[in-house]
């Protein structure tokens, strides 16, 4: 409690004269303590009760001035009370001129200089002057009324006054001066923060030029080629620099949006959006993000996902998912070859929350030790001269870090340089529904692979469809379940986009995204029917969501949507919205009867066609082209050559791409049969490898030549 009023009575943010009020009142009302005591026990009632008077003052001005906040009421108070009243009683009643008391005058007139200010200061030092000098004079006047001091006490007196006084105006002194010093101190330091501040503002403010005029050129350069083209009267290129403009454009929205969000954290206005939401959906959403960029760079990207992980979390979902995109991206272009894997655990789980352990490592290019500190500032890019061909803005930890500071996370960083890179995120996150996750890959399978003896179909050729959604992946997912429906299907990456097409073209249905930055698909939809004057007015609109919880549906049909499907999508669930909402003359049913049969089982029966076809998002064309691909990568003779050579390194690589791209197009057992030579090589256990190749290497011959066979056929 003493610290609480200590502080109180001392506080910064009070004003000098303020807290030297306070201070030369607690040094009265103790010494008035100790004098009261001494008085007392020499005798000295009257002295005593006068003291006893002065003390209650004290105190009264105290209550004013700390509890009150009465400053200047406090400060008059106690200087006209000592000046006008217990400093002449004290003249006349210890021993006058001849005493320490013309001392203790000056100390009083000091006190009014010092806790009082504008007219009040001058009208109180005017009448304590007055008071204390016409002491003096009615004194001389009148010696009779002088109390004399006992004999040999007028130099004890004097002396223990001068002493008092010069220690009271001494340490008022100092203190003043140690808190001019600290202000002074805290201004400087201050300026200094405003210096460093605006310093990097400014640094900020000429990289972000520099990082928006890249694309801006390439946007303009791009442009005036078509414009050039057109001009001549050629078509041929139209199409590539349109899609140069089109990533250009996308880079610079990303920045933008980064940047946006860095501005936003730093000026403490981003405001994390916490939902409850699907765990599946989110890594599944992430690895098929990051699933094309390695496939375009050849690299295996794992997901290593712990089955026990609860199913329904609450939290910023979109943010989450920002989070691990980033640093799944990260490894992907800052990996030449190898492999990219996320690892998610539980660490622990406690009342209702879960604490998760997100790992994204890769084999790539790794960072150096002193580096790894700078990873995280704004705009900073590592080993420039190396990286200069990435695409890269060096804002994408620097938001990363943020991001997980406001969940009140944490990140780690391990890396070897020229060997790869570990990046641990650990957050946690409330728990909505504890049943376990389950295996990822069985899950993510059955998601994309939705072929099934039961699965129903239809042929709708002239069934105009809208998928809008801001993840790629996700409306290559929906036009790949749609492609052998025939339907002719559009896209829009954003509310704003979709927006712009219902004014173009009719759409006989439209399949909207919910969680999208910006505009999210509650309010594209509620923009669709504030405008009106578009061609889709009655076209039904599903929304798409991950938000599968109970009450969910009904709050989307209340807010006017048709129908809600929930993500990741089923084919058999969109084939069922789309019978139930699309016009009934578009369904041909006859057609519909012969894409029933399926010959992808029949002509490759070696494979389990239903893990490979999954892994091409059930596109029978890219499927074939990927057991091409298989077939002409070949790899039996560089394996027996490697064997021969004794090369375990090199067997290992091989043994593994063999695995990894057999499990590709569906060859499971022989994919399984592969690792198990690849974790031989691994641990050195070369015996086993000399007694299983020529199995394996069979096994794969009859593979190759069975699906050169079927290929063959077509
Ligand atoms: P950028 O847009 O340049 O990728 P980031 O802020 O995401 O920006 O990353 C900052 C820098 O950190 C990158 O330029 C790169 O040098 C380095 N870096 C990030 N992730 C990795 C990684 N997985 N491996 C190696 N270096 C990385």
């Amino acid at each position: 409690m003493w610290k609480r009023i200590v502080n109180k009575m001392f506080h910064e943010d009070l004003d000098i004269q303020h807290r030297l009020l306070n201070l030369i009142l607690s040094a009265a009302f103790i010494g008035g303590v100790c004098s009261l005591i001494i008085t007392i026990v020499i005798g000295g009632y009257s002295s005593a009760a006068v003291t006893a008077v002065l003390l209650i003052v004290v105190l009264i001005s105290l209550y004013l001035s700390v509890i009150r906040n009465r400053i200047t009421a406090a400060a008059v108070l106690i200087t006209g009370m000592a000046n006008l009243f217990i400093f002449p009683w004290m003249y006349f009643n210890s021993g006058g001129m001849y005493s320490g008391m013309p001392i203790w005058f000056v100390l009083g007139l000091i006190f009014t200089w010092l806790t009082l200010k504008g007219r009040i200061c001058y009208v109180m030092y005017s009448l304590n002057l007055i008071a204390l000098i016409g002491s003096i004079l009615v004194g001389e006047n009148h010696p009779e009324w002088f109390k004399p001091m006992p004999e040999g006490f007028m130099k004890g007196d004097i002396i223990q006054t001068i002493i008092a006084v010069s220690a009271i105006i001494g340490i008022i002194f100092k203190y003043q001066t140690h808190v001019y010093e600290k202000q002074r101190m805290k201004i400087l330091e201050q300026d200094e923060q405003l210096h460093i501040a605006n310093d990097a503002k400014s640094q900020f403010l000429a990289n972000m030029s520099h990082e928006i005029r890249t694309p801006i050129n390439g946007i303009i350069g791009m442009n005036s080629l078509i414009l050039e083209e057109l001009d001549k009267g050629k078509t041929d290129n139209i199409a590539e620099y349109a899609n140069n403009v089109n990533s250009a454009s996308q880079m610079l929205l990303s920045i933008i949006n980064d940047i946006l969000d860095i501005s936003k954290i730093e000026s403490g206005k981003m405001e994390l959006v916490p939902v409850e939401y699907e765990v599946f959906s989110v890594f599944n959403d992430c690895y098929n993000m990051a699933l094309t960029r390695a496939a375009k760079k050849g690299l295996e990207l794992a997901m290593d996902i712990d089955s026990r992980i609860p199913s329904v979390l609450y939290g910023d979902e979109v943010r989450i998912r920002q989070i691990i995109n980033n640093f799944l991206s990260n490894a992907v272009k800052y990996t030449r070859a190898g492999k990219v894997t996320l690892r998610v655990k539980e660490s622990l789980r406690k009342s209702f929350m879960s604490y998760l352990v997100f790992e994204i490592e890769d084999t790539g290019i790794g960072i150096r030790e002193e580096d790894i500190d700078k990873l995280f500032l704004n705009f900073t890019r590592l080993d420039e001269k190396r990286n200069r061909n990435i695409e890269g803005t060096g804002l994408g930890l620097s938001l990363t870090q943020k991001l997980v500071d406001l969940m009140g996370g944490a990140i780690q960083v391990e890396s070897t340089y020229g060997k790869g890179s570990k990046f641990t995120v650990s957050i946690s996150q409330k728990i909505i529904n504890d049943e376990p996750i389950g295996d990822f890959q069985k899950k993510y399978r059955e998601f994309v692979n939705q072929k099934n003896e039961n699965e129903k179909s239809v042929y709708i050729p002239d069934a105009k469809i809208l998928v809008v959604d801001d993840v790629d992946m996700n409306i290559l997912v929906v036009k790949g379940l749609l492609k052998r429906t025939h339907a002719l299907v559009d896209s829009a990456i954003s509310g704003e986009e979709c927006i712009k097409k219902i004014y173009d073209k009719h759409y006989d249905i439209i399949f909207l995204d919910h969680m999208m930055p910006e505009m999210d698909g509650i309010e594209t939809y509620s923009k669709m029917k504030e405008k009106g004057d578009h061609k889709n007015v009655d076209t039904p609109v599903i929304i798409l969501t991950a938000n599968a919880i109970v009450g969910a549906k009904e709050m989307y049909l209340d807010k006017g949507f048709t129908d809600y499907l929930s993500k990741p999508v089923r084919y058999n669930e969109l084939i069922d919205m789309l019978c139930k909402y699309l016009p009934k003359n578009l369904i041909n049913e006859e057609e519909t009867e012969v894409m029933t049969e399926n010959n992808i089982e029949s002509r490759f029966p070696m494979l389990d066609t239903k893990t490979g076809m999954g892994y091409c998002m059930n596109d029978e064309e890219f499927y074939t082209e990927m057991i091409q691909t298989y077939v002409d990568g070949d790899k039996r003779e560089a394996l027996t050559e490697a064997l021969d050579k004794e090369d375990w390194k090199l067997y290992e690589t091989y043994v593994h791409a063999i695995k990894s791209n057999s499990l590709n197009i569906g060859a499971v057992t022989l994919s399984e049969h592969a690792k198990a030579l690849e974790f031989a090589a691994k641990d050195g256990n070369y015996e086993f490898i000399r007694e299983k190749h020529a199995e394996l290497i069979k096994e794969y011959a009859d593979m190759i030549e069975g699906l050169k066979e079927a290929l063959d056929v077509e």
